[in-house]
């Protein structure tokens, strides 16, 4: 067959499907072996706080509530400390927008390193069930065989042992979840009770906890490949100057074993001698002995020497295993490294700074700003104030005419509040329908809310108009918090 008609051959194929799926469509398992080093000490140091962090998070409280607290169903909020209630719609949608533009500019400049560094799946994975799977069933290795060997003695035990342990993990996990929801001591309370008393509740618990059992014990790196929306964006977002775990291949190819190299070179050596001719070029070899331990400590299955790829979650496993083989043979460390696809094309450092970073960042702070602007004007009452509907001008007597407006109050704060209306631009009176004391029970009790109605009484010599524009305060310890805009109906309105 002439050359021209060689098929021909798709080098970029592996990009065509996720690396754990065999041709078949069927699951590829991945068992990767367990690997040390510098990159997986620091790891593990940033993972340890983090769980700390997560497992004390519940117990710590600001002026007697949680620090945080995300309760869907309440639409109860805390997060650092400051409630927030249903009428911070806007400030909650400038955060997600700001939250979005810093995910977008972080994973610009240095790709998936939240999901290596910082996510509860790889973290809970990598650093507290893979550990004990490694405990029980050793490695790689190991623990395949015993998953493709019959169920023995041994088979039985060590897997009810982990399995245990994996799901008493996962009880814990769910509870700890839940605990964000609905705060520590009602979780204790609902620990304490009988279970009858909420049989809903612990149902709920036993599914959460047998999901967490499942992600952990089964679907692990599919969370990552398959699931994760934040993987999928990777695509999109990274581009040849993002900072990435990447192999040098300028410097590692071509690949080869360190030994073929000795051997061909000593071949050459022996014919230059016996030929008496000069040595004859030895062909370039590359730093990657082809030892393929980056890819067997892969937690995604990945080879990373293809490039970057939508599975590697960075998790950098690979670095420090190709370190351990470069200290092995004696050749510089960092074939895989944190490095940009420009940087090692160019032999450059890499680039923070690109024409992308800084438009993201220029948005980023306007945004940050907005955010904040937001945030000190937030108060702690936010008013609803209108004239009442369907309502007319009525007269009270030949100088005087009333209005009825009807109020809502929503408490954004865990206290009970009490506020005060005053007309700020105008003599006037008011007169409520009912009590005259506004008290706004704490956000999270009744809604956080008070409502009523008030009749605002004005001198007939005060009227501008069909309509004369209302100012009107209010006021919480004597201090003015928010000005409310309205107006007053005038006579024939
Ligand atoms: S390629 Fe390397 S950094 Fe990426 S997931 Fe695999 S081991 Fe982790
Ligand atoms: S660990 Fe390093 S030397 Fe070994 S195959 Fe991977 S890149 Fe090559």
């Amino acid at each position: 067959m002439a050359d021209s008609q060689q098929p021909i051959r798709d080098t970029e194929e592996f990009r065509d499907h996720i690396s754990t799926v065999a041709e078949d469509g069927k699951r590829i398992y991945v068992y990767p072996k367990k690997q040390k080093g510098r990159y997986y000490w620091r790891r593990t140091i940033v993972a340890a706080i983090l769980l700390i962090l997560f497992l004390v998070g519940p117990f710590i409280k600001v002026d007697g509530r949680p620090l945080m607290l995300f309760n869907v169903l309440k639409r109860d909020f805390i997060i650092f400390g400051i409630p927030f209630t249903p009428q911070d719609t806007f400030l909650f949608a400038v955060t997600m927008i700001t939250s979005l533009v810093i995910i977008v500019l972080f994973t610009a400049v240095f790709g998936r390193l939240f999901c290596g560094w910082v996510c509860p799946q790889t973290i809970f994975m990598e650093h507290v069930f893979r550990r004990i799977e490694y405990a029980i069933e050793g490695d790689a290795n190991k623990s395949r065989r015993l998953d493709k060997g019959p169920w023995t003695k041994e088979k039985i035990w060590k897997k009810g042992l982990k399995w245990t342990i994996f799901y008493l993990i996962s009880l814990i996990i769910a509870h700890y979840f839940l605990a964000y929801i609905i705060g520590a001591d009602e979780v204790l309370k609902l620990i304490k009770s009988p279970i009858g008393s909420h049989i809903g509740g612990f149902i709920a618990m036993i599914i959460f906890s047998v999901i967490f059992f499942m992600v952990f014990a089964n679907v692990r790196d599919q969370v990552c490949t398959t699931i994760c929306p934040y993987g999928r964006l990777q695509g999109v977002l990274l581009d040849k100057n993002s900072i990435v775990v990447s192999y040098d291949f300028e410097r590692g190819e071509p690949r080869g074993p360190i030994k073929k190299k000795k051997k061909k070179k000593t071949e050459l050596e022996n014919l230059a001698a016996s030929t008496d001719v000069a040595t004859p070029a030895v062909e370039p070899q590359g730093d990657c002995v082809d030892c393929e331990l980056c890819v067997k400590v892969c937690p995604t299955g990945i080879d990373i020497r293809n490039g970057t790829q939508l599975e590697c979650i960075n998790c950098t496993l690979c670095m420090d295993a190709c370190n351990s083989i470069m200290d092995k043979v004696k050749r510089p460390q960092g074939l895989i490294r944190y490095a940009s696809y420009n940087s090692i094309v160019e032999h450059k450092p890499n680039k923070v700074l690109t024409t992308r970073s800084i438009a993201y960042s220029v948005v980023m702070v306007v945004l940050l700003g907005f955010l904040g602007y937001l945030m000190v004007g937030r108060t702690a009452v936010k008013t609803f104030f209108q004239r009442a509907r369907g309502t007319i001008y009525m007269e009270v007597d030949a100088n005087h005419g009333k209005n009825l407006y009807n109020y809502q109050l929503i408490n954004k704060t865990r206290d009970e509040i009490s506020v005060d209306f005053k007309l700020l631009n105008k003599e006037g009176t008011l007169e409520f329908v009912g009590s005259k004391d506004l008290k706004v029970p704490p956000a999270g009790v009744n809604g956080g809310m008070a409502e009523g109605a008030v009749f605002i009484t004005l001198d007939k010599k005060d009227l501008e108009g069909k309509t004369t524009p209302l100012k009107i305060g209010v006021f919480k310890d004597g201090k003015q918090i928010e000005t409310i805009e309205t107006g007053f109906l005038g006579p024939g309105q």
